[in-house]
């Protein structure tokens, strides 16, 4: 398998993180062999939870960041150098709870890179708390009577931000997975893909998934039918629940980086001042 790496991989066996990884392998490595990307310019970042572990196991260019700041670590990143491919990698309480602001801005600044959330619906690291998007009454260690509120719908939180790119996929689906994947990763803009992912310790949904999951076809073509598309499914997980998968939306908006031309990457700014010099000021 392309890209691997010798760390020795911790996930628990049957965990959806690891058809993810599949998904996330061969879209790259396909985008590679396509020539619409260059390897050495790829860069996977992540954030904290299990779905950190990704860029352990991804032998690319990577940084492992800290809680909730993946978006801002990847935005810096693209700006830094505008010629690199910056794929986020987040998990759901990452983003959605710890990193939910940086979220709102990124789909709204339009920010160039992609962006895919593992939603296993629960902070699975820290052994099963509910994060923004665990289904109400869902009964975890921290909320022993059930989870009182409803969840976010991340999608609609999306379009409503402005997100250029909103789809959804389910990562036991690998092919289809990786197709959405490598559109994303290919969008000029944010690209924002949330990738159901079942932690089969803390949150098993694989088997509402496969009873209630479907793949649209056609897809939505307008905001108004993704919009209508995005509220099917409010992520409870209810008997009669439909839960649409694949892109839901995509529209070509000016990226952050085109909206400020001013910006200049990092290696083209002329400094006055060297660091020798800076620093004598604090010698
Ligand atoms: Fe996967 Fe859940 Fe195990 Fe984390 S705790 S590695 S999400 S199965």
């Amino acid at each position: 398998m392309r890209f691997e790496t010798p760390a020795e991989n911790t996930w628990c066996p049957g965990c959806g993180n690891f058809p993810l990884l599949v998904s996330a392998r061969r879209a790259i490595s396909e985008l590679i062999e396509e020539g619409k990307i260059e390897q050495q310019n790829v860069v996977v970042i992540s954030g904290i939870g299990c779905h950190g572990k990704i860029t352990s196991y991804l032998e690319l260019n990577s940084v492992h960041t800290a809680h909730g700041r993946v978006l801002p670590m990847a935005l810096g990143t693209k700006l830094g150098n505008p010629n690199l491919r910056v794929i986020g990698f987040g998990g759901d309480g990452d983003t959605y709870d710890e990193g939910m602001a940086h979220f709102i801005h990124a789909a709204r600044n339009n920010a160039n890179f992609s962006f895919v959330v593992h939603d296993n619906k629960m902070f699975s690291l820290t052994t099963g708390q509910p994060t923004a998007t665990t289904s109400r009454h869902k009964k975890t260690k921290s909320t022993p009577q059930g989870k009182p509120s409803s969840p976010i719908n991340p999608l609609m939180l999306a379009l409503a931000a402005g997100a250029t790119f909103v789809g959804r996929g389910y990562s036991f689906h690998i092919d289809q997975s990786k197709e959405l994947l490598k559109q994303a990763i290919m969008h000029d803009g944010f690209g924002f893909v949330d990738m159901i992912q079942p932690c089969v310790v803390y949150n098993d949904t694989r088997g509402f998934m496969n009873e209630h999951a479907y793949w649209m076809d056609p897809e939505p073509t307008t905001f108004r039918e993704a919009v209508e598309k995005a509220r099917e499914w409010d992520y409870n997980l209810e008997d009669d629940a439909k839960v649409p998968l694949g892109l839901f939306y995509r529209t070509k908006e000016p990226t952050f980086e085109e909206n400020w031309p001013s910006l200049q990457p990092w290696y083209k700014l002329k400094r006055d001042v060297t660091g020798k010099e800076l620093f004598k000021e604090f010698k």
